[in-house]
Order: structure tokens, then C-alpha cells, then sequence
């Protein structure tokens, strides 16, 4: 058994959160590769080692001191380290780090050095090797991960060491300079070394105890999801549940292995378990519910519009031209309506609406504003009869009036547009009669 085990910066934010997670590793003889993030936050109003390195440069950059900001940013890992007893000095290494940013080598390179450090602190406190992420993660000149190169030089490298930590986030490119991903990268690192190790299981180790049914600003102690499949997580993700950055299945998924979202501070729960594919019913029907408000419907009528071959293109062409992507286009006979993000839409709406008439000279449009979309998923629904039945008369129950519905052909979801305004009434509806009730 192999595990690569990724731990993110609030497990990692203190030297008692570093204890928990060190004891974490040693507990298992099979997590031998190990990806840390940089410091994160130790309470609410704490500010993520990340930002502060962002902020440091920026001065840096500027031209202003800040030689301050960076000794601040010292005494976090200086903490860190007394906290651990351990006997390690980053003088050194801080020397470097502000003679870099007098050279401007980057906001990356900046920001990366969270991870860096961590990394050096982790493998000193388990007795790991280091690998810098420098030498094994490649991005190409235009800043895109360089997936099989990665893979090919850093199986090589880890061939050649049973345990090792190594940093998430960042890389590097052609040229030497660091490069990192985007926020919340330390996930696809975690992904990225789970595939070239050819583990069991990828460990993903953070501040809650998996992906939940449903967002819990909404539902009070929401149930957590134990077994969800790549395209479920998929379609909930993009609805905005957010635990896993959205590219870290990528790697993991072509190589089959699985991900286990875990948590820190309460290490024996099962956490949630995402896989390629399960025969494990869920306990409800649905796996989750996730929604985002803010849409725009925009409503296109033209006589006859059915049998007109090539409608549909003309009026996304409309969209395409002024780079806008759509959600969701349910149609009726003589009807169509396209959904976008109203914030992406307002700047533009007069633009696009003009296009549409030029290219494909319907009879009228109307705008409908203030949607908020719901996302229903649960790869059990295909074989379940009734589960719309439920959502509606959940629905008409609460006073919420449904504005629009879009079931996917694979079955895997039902999107249900209601106004901003019920969002929350609507999601606690759902949640209550698929879950609640069932308990
Ligand atoms: N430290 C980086 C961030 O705050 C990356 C990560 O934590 O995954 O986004």
C-alpha cells in the first residue's frame, strides 16, 4: 500500500497543527510521500502565509521596504520551528528569499515560497528527504503544467527515495523561473505526485470532514457525502461546492486512483472518498446539492424556429463573438433561452442582444434577470423513479415557484432555476425531503 498524503495550510498553520498532522503520517507506514502547503490560517481573522508573501513582493516590486513584512513572514515559520523543537535555522534561506525580491524574480517565485519552506520544515520533523518542486513539476513558457514530462522525471525521482516531502503549488518552467499554479494549486501537486508514485490512494488533508450534501451556510450540519464518483464531484463543484481545486482530479483520474478528503483535526473519520466509478448506493438519492445565484435568462422567440436549420448557431455565435459562455439552453418549439452569469453578461447585454438580432433575426427577446441556478446530483437518480416528483412538490411545498428545468441526458443531474430569492428556501426543501426525512 502507497499513499501520498497532501495536507493544506490550516492543517499546517501552527506547530500544533503540524504535530497532528506528523502524527497523521507516522501513524501509517504506507504514507510516504508527503505535499505541504504553506501556512495557512490560524483563526478567522488570520491572514494565509500565501497573501502575505504576495503582499511582501508587491512592495518589493514597488520599490518600498519590506524587509518588515518578510521578518513577519519569518517569525511564522521561526514558530513553527520552536513550536516543534526542532534545530533548524531558514537565516539562510530568508537571505535568499529578500535578495530575490530585491532582483523582482517574480510574484510565483514569491508566492511559492510558503510551500518551500514548509516543505523543508516538514521533512526535517518526519526525517524525509526534500525535493524541491523546482527540480521535478515543469510548466511550459506560457505558464501551462507540463503533465508528461512531470510524470516521466518525477517517477524517476521517486524511484530513488522511499519517503519524501514535497512542496505543493508550484514548479518550474523552461526558462528556470518558478512558476506556480493557480490558488489553491498544492491539490493538483498532490494529484500530480499521487500519479507519478503510482499510488493506492491519494490523501487529501484538510479542514473538514469531506464534501458535504449541501453548502452549510445554507443547512445547519449538513450530512458529509462518503462516496462520490469524478463526475458527480464534477457537477458540484462548478455549482460552487468548493473543498478540492477543480484540476486536481485530472491526474489522479486517468491513473484510477482514488481521492480521500480527510480531516486534520478529526483524523478517524472516513472523510469522503471520490472514485472513477462505484457500485456503493449513497445513502439518499441524491449525492448533493450546490447552486449558484445571479443568472440572466435570455429569452428568444421566433416563429417557426424549429424546422430553421442552423437557429441555435446563429444566436450563439451572438454570445461567442462577445466572449460570453453559457450554462444552460432548455428550448421549446418556438423558443429558446440561453443562461449566463449576469455579472459577465450586464457589461455586454446590449452588444449581444443587437448580435442576435443581425445573425438570427428572431422576433423578440426578453431578458429575465436575478436567477439562481440549483444543481441536484446523485448518480443513484437514473435508477430511482420519482426523484423530480420529489424535488417539485418539495418545491410548490416551500412557495417556491420553479422558473425553469434542465435534466442532463446522462442523468447524473437536474438543474432547476428559481428566482435569487428562494435559493436558500429552495436548497433547504430539497435537502429536507431527500435527506432529512430519511434519517
Ligand atoms: N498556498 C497556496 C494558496 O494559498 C496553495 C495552496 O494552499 O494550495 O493558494
Amino acid at each position: 500500500m502507497l499513499k501520498v498524503v497532501k495536507f493544506g495550510g490550516s492543517s499546517l498553520a501552527s506547530a500544533a497543527q503540524f504535530a497532528k498532522a506528523g502524527e497523521i503520517i507516522r501513524s501509517e507506514e504506507s504514507r510516504k510521500y508527503v505535499v505541504p502547503s504553506a501556512p495557512g490560517k490560524r483563526n478567522a481573522k488570520d491572514t494565509k502565509v500565501t497573501d502575505l508573501l504576495y503582499e511582501c513582493y508587491a512592495a518589493a516590486e514597488a520599490e518600498e521596504d519590506f524587509k518588515m513584512k518578510l521578518r513577519k513572514i519569518k517569525e511564522r515559520f521561526d514558530s513553527i520551528i520552536n513550536g516543534l523543537n526542532l534545530k533548524l535555522s531558514l537565516e539562510e534561506e530568508f537571505r535568499t528569499i529578500a535578495e530575490n525580491f530585491t532582483k523582482k524574480s517574480g510574484r510565483d517565485y514569491a508566492a511559492s515560497r510558503g510551500e518551500y519552506l514548509n516543505g523543508i520544515i516538514m521533512a526535517a520533523y518526519l526525517g524525509y528527504e526534500f525535493i524541491d518542486a523546482a527540480e521535478v513539476i515543469f510548466f511550459d513558457k506560457n505558464g501551462e503544467f507540463e503533465a508528461e514530462k512531470t510524470n516521466k522525471i518525477l517517477s524517476k525521482r521517486l524511484k530513488k527515495c522511499e519517503k519524501a516531502v514535497i512542496p505543493g503549488f508550484y514548479g518550474v518552467r523552461e526558462d528556470g523561473v518558478v512558476c506556480t499554479f493557480s490558488r489553491g494549486g498544492s491539490d493538483i501537486t498532490g494529484s500530480v505526485v499521487a500519479k507519478a508514485a503510482g499510488a493506492d490512494l491519494y490523501e487529501n488533508w484538510t479542514d473538514v470532514s469531506g464534501f458535504l450534501v449541501a453548502d452549510p451556510r445554507i443547512i445547519e450540519n449538513p450530512e458529509v457525502i462518503k462516496v462520490i464518483t469524478y463526475r458527480e464531484l464534477r457537477e458540484l463543484s462548478y455549482m460552487g461546492a468548493t473543498v478540492l481545486h477543480e484540476d486536481a482530479v485530472f491526474p489522479v483520474r486517468q491513473a484510477g486512483i482514488p481521492i480521500n478528503i480527510k480531516n486534520t483535526n478529526a483524523p478517524d473519520e472516513e472523510g469522503t472518498l471520490i472514485v472513477e466509478s462505484t457500485c456503493h448506493h449513497s445513502k439518499y438519492t441524491i449525492t448533493g446539492i450546490a447552486g449558484k445565484k445571479g443568472f440572466v435568462a435570455v429569452n428568444i422567440d421566433k416563429d417557426m424556429m424549429n424546422s430553421e436549420v442552423g437557429f441555435c448557431r446563429k444566436v450563439l455565435t451572438a454570445f461567442e463573438q462577445n466572449g460570453i459562455s453559457f450554462e444552460h439552453m432548455p428550448s421549446g418549439i418556438d423558443t429558446m433561452t440561453v443562461f449566463v452569469h449576469q455579472e459577465e453578461f450586464e457589461g455586454k447585454e446590449q452588444q449581444v442582444l443587437s448580435a442576435i438580432h443581425r445573425l438570427a433575426e428572431p422576433d423578440t427577446i426578453d431578458l429575465g434577470a436575478d436567477y439562481a441556478l440549483i444543481a441536484v446530483v446523485g448518480r443513484g437518480m437514473r435508477a430511482t423513479r420519482g426523484t423530480a416528483g420529489r424535488i417539485f412538490s418539495a418545491l410548490s411545498h416551500a412557495n417556491v415557484n420553479v422558473r425553469m428545468i434542465d435534466q442532463g441526458s446522462s442523468e447524473l443531474n437536474i438543474i432547476i432555476g428559481v428566482a435569487n430569492n428562494d435559493f436558500e428556501t429552495a436548497i433547504k426543501a430539497i435537502y429536507d425531503i431527500f435527506v432529512t426525512t430519511q434519517l
